[in-house]
């Protein structure tokens, strides 16, 4: 799957010529009642591929295929049916509910989309989504702002889950809110997941937020996909360099071993999708890089079970 951009005005590289290129390539499958973790930096792609996968936006080249229907170029109307099965929670839950709705109204919208209940129906499915979340049907008629942070979010999960989706894109579902409520909320996804057998994407920059919830997990680096594993290879046996550097920066469980902990630091500037580097696009900030890695883009290969990595020299570290 390729997303590209064309630059416009008023977009943050606008005044360098080029396409911005969001995502370059990927390919992967997520697999049904699995969780894929999809981690990287902000401006690696993660949410332009989450938006691509649920169409909300087109995809430049490649396909995108749901239940193995081709939905890369279906129109919105041929996408609608669709829409109940492929969700989306987003990241701000400040700014993704709408401060003039109830929350009756936020969370039945999707409902009255498809169509197909009547207003008795939807006041029940709104209630039973707002107990499946933590929250009440006395909810109803309340407005977003009467609610915290995380509250919120679970209003907007409860709006992603009313059509009984299979796939639920959540794009970095917990970033925007207080460290003390995210594992409330995640552990909120994972239970939701087991009742309801949902299949999840799961976006997030911090490898530490989807430790728990991933089966699998991809790291995303400028637009490509750098090392895709099942979790236990992905956090104990990482390969690719920038793995490593983004796992030195998650805090040790045991306190006592932190000491023992190499932070790698990337040098260079954050990377930008606009023209990035030739051939291994992390070439400039690793500290591994030989000639072969300016010159030859290494591939996304398995080269354990499961477990693929595009790196030329890729090789476990001791991560403690
Ligand atoms: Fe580093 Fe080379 Fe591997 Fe790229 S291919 S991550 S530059 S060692
Ligand atoms: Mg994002």
């Amino acid at each position: 799957m390729k997303v590209h951009f064309p630059v416009t005005s008023g977009a943050l590289v606008a005044r360098q010529a080029g396409v911005v290129r969001a995502v370059d390539g990927l390919n992967f499958t997520i697999r049904a009642g699995e969780t894929l973790g999809l981690v990287g930096e902000s401006g690696s792609g993660k949410s332009t591929t989450g938006r691509a996968i649920a169409r909300l936006l087109e995809p430049t080249g490649g396909t995108v295929e749901f239940a193995g229907r081709d939905i890369t170029h279906l129109s919105a109307r041929a996408m609608r049916p669709l829409r109940r099965d492929i969700q989306m929670i987003f990241q701000d839950p400040y700014t993704s509910l709408n401060p003039r709705h109830t929350v009756g109204a936020i969370v039945s919208a999707p409902l009255k989309l498809a169509g197909n209940l009547s207003r008795g129906e939807v006041r029940n499915r709104v209630g039973d989504l707002l107990e499946m979340v933590g929250l009440s049907p006395e909810h109803l008629n309340r407005y977003p702002h009467e609610f915290s942070g995380g509250q919120r979010q679970r209003i907007g999960i409860a709006r992603a889950l009313a059509t009984h989706p299979q796939l639920v894109i959540a794009d970095e579902p917990v970033s925007a809110l207080d460290v003390s409520v995210r594992a409330q909320v995640v552990n909120l996804l994972g239970d939701l997941q087991s009742t309801l057998g949902l299949t999840y994407l799961f976006i997030a920059h911090d490898l530490s937020v989807v430790r728990h919830i991933s089966d699998r997990v991809a790291v995303m680096y400028l637009g490509t996909i750098v090392e895709m594993a099942d979790r236990t290879g992905m956090y104990e046996h990482p390969l690719h360099p920038y793995t490593h550097a983004l796992l030195s920066a998650v805090p040790v469980p045991d306190p006592a071993k932190q000491h023992r902990r190499e932070r790698i630091l990337l040098r260079g500037d954050p990377p930008t999708p606009l023209n990035p580097p030739r051939a291994c696009r992390f070439h400039p900030r690793c500290w591994k890089a030989q000639d072969i890695c300016r010159t030859e883009e290494p591939r996304l290969l398995e080269i354990q079970p499961g477990h693929q990595v595009a790196c030329h020299f890729p090789e476990e570290r001791e991560l403690v």
